[in-house]
C-alpha cells in the first residue's frame, strides 16, 4: 500500500479554538519558518496576503518536523493535541 493510501485512512479530529501548533510571528518570519509552507507533510502552512506564514493544525499528523526546524528561531509553539483530539492513526 502506498504512504498516500496510508495517509487516507487516518481520521482527524478538530479540537476547535484549541489548536496545538501556533506560530509566534517576530519582525520577519525566519527561512526556517517560510521552508514549512514547503516541508509539513500535511500542508497545514501557507503563506497569507501579506507574505506572512500561517498555520492551520487541522490534519496536522504530529511528525514533529515544524518543530525541530524552527527549534533554534523560537517561533513555534507545539504540544500534542490534548487526549481525544488530533490525529488517529489507523493501524494494520
Ligand atoms: Fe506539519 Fe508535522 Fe508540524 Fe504537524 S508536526 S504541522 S504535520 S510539520
Amino acid at each position: 500500500v502506498r504512504m498516500e493510501e496510508r495517509l487516507y485512512q487516518n481520521r482527524y479530529m478538530v479540537d476547535e479554538g484549541r489548536p496545538h501548533v501556533r506560530i509566534h510571528h517576530q519582525a520577519e518570519d525566519s527561512p526556517q519558518l517560510k521552508t514549512l509552507t514547503r516541508i509539513c507533510p500535511a500542508g497545514c502552512y501557507a503563506l497569507d496576503e501579506n507574505g506572512r506564514v500561517q498555520v492551520a493544525a487541522d490534519g496536522c499528523m504530529e511528525c514533529g518536523t515544524c518543530r525541530i526546524v524552527c527549534q533554534a528561531t523560537g517561533e513555534i509553539e507545539w504540544s500534542y493535541p490534548r487526549g481525544g483530539y488530533g490525529i488517529l492513526f489507523k493501524f494494520g
